[in-house]
């Protein structure tokens, strides 16, 4: 069976995935496509070659009785809106981050969801489908290097466009350790603080750079990610956990190592799409798939809303300059706990 695809939104990762939809992956083909702008969308259809139609926007795209799912890479602030349309219309779809600007929007989400009786809602958190994190979650749960007590993260990015805010350094960039860390240690935020050490020339004013967050989770685990935008160097993602009887690191991506004019070298990514490249084409295949079986299984909307919450709390800690309580509520056993699922390729530890 092939999974009739809309997309709403054909920027940069609307273009992208509708790329991977079509060129890479199985079992789906992009049949509708939507932007505010529609111009973009037309050009996108026409320069991918897309057998696609073109809709006015989101909501007649999501009525058409030719989309039998939604993938949505529109703009943050119009997220919320598409998701409740879809399941309003009960269909599957993949929304990238953020599941909406605020904590209440994904809050509204889940209640939709949850009244509809069934997941239909996928969350573009793409970190635990690095191959990378999840050979570093396999060696975690073997117990290999005992009881995990803490971690030590970076998010790198050369730069940053000039509109890219302080709080976006949570909202955008941190919110992927937020997710990821979680999943990886199988547990829950209780407190933010956010360091600013001494700030790069380089950044835009008045944008802080780097920072420190430092985040506690409900098993005691202490948590720090450096967040440096402006590093100039290149796209780098670190992460490293400290056991009880050792420390497993996140590998880095693989590189031909070069042994010329007397030094030895490996490149550094530059481009966060590089970077995770694989993991996009395994996350989308695994929405596609799970249709196909019929229950979605990757980060659903209450991961969202989890992210959600603590990403507030981390943009208050840096506006306080504070440590934030962040209480959160019980997983509700319609999100039944993640390692519960077999066939989640969400956890599997391969
Ligand atoms: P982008 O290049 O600005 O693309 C967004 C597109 O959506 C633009 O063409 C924009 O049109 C259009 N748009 C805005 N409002 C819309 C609406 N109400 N209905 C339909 N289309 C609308 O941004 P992007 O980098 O692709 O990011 C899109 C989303 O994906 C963001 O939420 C971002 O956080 C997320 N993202 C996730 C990852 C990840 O690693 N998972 C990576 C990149 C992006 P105009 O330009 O005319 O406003």
């Amino acid at each position: 069976m092939t999974l009739n695809i809309g997309v709403i939104g054909t920027g940069a990762i609307g273009q992208d995935h509708i790329r991977r939809l079509t060129q890479t992956l199985r079992g789906s083909r992009v049949v509708a496509v939507t932007d505010i702008n529609l111009e973009q969308a037309a050009k996108v259809v026409a320069e991918q070659r897309l057998t696609a139609e073109l809709y006015p926007d989101g909501h007649a795209l999501i009525a058409s009785s030719q989309v039998q799912a939604v993938v949505v890479t529109s703009w943050g602030p119009s997220h919320e809106e598409y998701v409740l349309a879809a399941i309003a219309a009960g269909k599957p779809v993949f929304c990238e981050k953020p599941l909406a600007v605020s904590a209440q929007g994904c809050q509204r989400i889940v209640e939709a969801e949850m009244a509809h009786g069934r997941r239909l809602v996928q969350v573009g958190f793409m970190r635990p489908y690095d191959a990378g994190y999840r050979q570093l979650k396999a060696i975690l749960d073997s117990h290999r290097i005992g009881t995990p007590l803490m971690v030590h993260a970076a998010h790198r990015n050369p730069t940053v466009a000039a509109n890219y805010t302080t709080a976006m350094a949570i909202t955008d960039t941190l919110i992927h350790e937020i997710n990821v860390l979680a999943w990886l240690l199988d547990d829950q935020y209780v407190s933010a603080q956010v360091v600013f050490p001494r700030r790069t020339s380089q950044a835009r004013e008045p944008l802080r750079d780097p920072q420190i967050v430092l985040l506690e989770t409900a098993k005691g685990v202490r948590i720090d990610v450096e967040v440096f935008v402006n590093c100039r160097y290149g796209y780098d993602i670190q992460c490293e956990v400290v056991g009880e009887e050792g420390i497993a690191r996140l590998p880095e991506p693989s590189a031909v190592q070069l042994r010329s004019e007397a030094r030895r070298s490996t490149e550094i990514l530059m481009d966060w799409k590089d970077r995770f490249i694989a993991a996009y084409d395994v996350e989308l295949q695994a929405f596609v798939d799970d249709l196909a079986t019929g229950a979605l299984s990757g980060p659903s909307a209450w991961d969202g809303y989890l992210a959600a919450v603590t990403a507030d709390a981390c943009v208050q800690a840096q506006q306080q300059a504070a440590v934030i309580p962040i209480s959160l509520p019980e997983r509700p056993s319609f999100y039944a706990p993640i390692q519960a699922s077999k066939k989640n390729i969400y956890t599997k530890n391969d």
